[in-house]
């Protein structure tokens, strides 16, 4: 069904780009993906960019646009709506795919200057996490697990990307969860729900009993902030960064894309328009030179292979979703039931929505959540949370008391999932101690 209504859009979209556009040179209706990859060849900032409300029909109408490469963000799957952030050019697709638009706003981003208030930065940040290290010997563990593209290039001595591992050192190996923020640079909010959670595992062991008997018999590995470079850049004042700085080809690419995990859809049976947005190096969804050919995707890559990691999530804004894999196809995993109930037990209470990608929104590749169950059979989850890039302070606080269960809950989740079939139901002991 998806398949006929693209198709027709396909044709509409053609006929449509024939007439819209004098110049159109030799342009064969047949061939319409080359018609979208004028629209993605665009360099990112030497045109005028607008953001706009979008609503949609059909899913398949969100996915042309995905696909194409669309700056898209904050999606209410639901009410069928989403921001994008547009050329002009694109605006004309959006007509073309009978999206319907109007002008919007994202705050605090055209005007804004390095972080809101409250923020911590890299370097802050950094700081902290060496203040944990040195506070809490007993508890925690701080690796620096990579090189950023420009530390690598000799260009920023000082971006290390942080791995800080917590649990009760004194018990042996345990059930391992793994939360990874920042891979995004302009989605403020994770790396500062993932740093709240590392100062409540550490400050709270040994006076508040859930989290004393979790640090007991789980083991928690963060990476508060991936992306540091394009981080960086966001404190810099370039607040829509998303990507990372290898600009070799385009000006960045997206690590979330770039995982070793049916990267560009490979070895998916997927029509071949989906890809345009992952090969076009100037948008945002650009998947890189190769399969984990960033250093920053190494990294978190690198933590699967040296440690056992039994759950992991990876935190986006924004949009209250919760996703599991596989972020492409449409038969569910065989896990499916465990993930329902991870889901119904933690975030489905705050109204997160939860599916895969391709139910909630559009089809992913090369995602970090994918890599995760893809390669090392992890339980493997994706987050979006809040409802804006850069919310206020006291936002952020509020969505961590809001949070704080679900992420004891993932916690002991970890010791709970089998890579099985079965199904087999999931506690949250999530009133132990209360
Ligand atoms: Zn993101």
């Amino acid at each position: 069904m998806h398949k006929r209504t693209l198709s027709s859009i396909f044709m509409a979209a053609a006929a449509l780009a024939l007439a819209a556009c004098q110049t159109a040179p030799m342009f064969n209706p047949g061939n319409a993906p080359a018609v979208f990859q004028r629209f993605g060849a665009n360099p990112a900032g030497q045109q005028p960019m607008q953001v706009v409300e979008l609503q949609w029909q059909d899913p398949a109408q969100l996915a042309e646009a995905a696909h194409a490469g669309l700056d898209l963000f904050g999606a209410q799957p639901e009410r069928r709506r989403a921001r994008a952030r547009i050329t002009p050019e694109q605006e004309v697709l959006l007509r073309q795919l009978g999206i319907s638009y109007q002008p919007s706003l994202e705050p605090n981003m055209d005007r804004a200057t390095g972080l809101p208030n409250g923020y911590m930065t890299y370097a802050q940040m950094t700081t902290k996490l060496q203040a944990m290290a040195q506070q809490y010997p007993q508890l925690v563990t701080l690796e620096d697990v990579g090189d950023t593209y420009l530390k690598q290039t000799g260009r920023a001595p000082n971006h290390d990307i942080w791995a800080i591992s917590i649990t009760n050192k004194q018990t042996g190996q345990k059930p391992t969860l793994m939360l990874t923020a920042g891979v995004h640079a302009r989605e403020l909010a994770p790396v500062e729900l993932v740093m709240k959670l590392a100062e409540e595992l550490t400050s709270k062991y040994g006076q508040d009993p859930q989290i004393t008997q979790l640090m007991d018999t789980r083991e928690v590995v963060l990476l508060p902030m991936v992306n540091v470079d394009g981080r960086v850049e966001v404190e810099k004042g370039d607040t829509w960064k998303r990507k990372n700085m290898n600009t070799t080809r385009g000006d960045g690419v997206d690590l979330n894309r770039n995982f070793d995990a049916h990267w560009n859809f490979e070895g998916l049976d997927v029509p071949s328009s989906w890809k345009r947005g992952l090969l076009d190096p100037r948008g945002q969804t650009y998947s890189g030179s190769a399969a984990a050919s960033e250093p920053e995707t190494q990294a978190v890559q690198s933590m699967y292979r040296r440690k056992r990691i039994n759950a992991s999530m990876d935190i986006h804004a924004y949009g209250e979703m919760f996703f599991w894999p596989l972020g492409s196809r449409r038969e569910p995993i065989p896990e499916v039931n465990q993930y329902r109930n991870v889901y119904q037990n933690t975030f489905a209470r705050h109204g997160y929505k939860g599916g895969t990608s391709l139910e909630l929104l559009y089809a992913t590749s090369g995602t970090t959540d994918d890599y995760g169950y893809v390669r090392h059979g992890a339980f493997s989850m994706g987050s979006e949370v809040g409802t804006s890039f850069r919310p206020s302070y006291s936002e952020v606080e509020a969505m961590w008391q809001m949070t704080r269960p679900s992420w004891l809950g993932l916690i002991q989740a970890a010791g709970t999932l089998h890579k099985d079939t079965t199904g087999l139901s999931f506690q949250t002991h999530a009133h132990h101690g209360h």
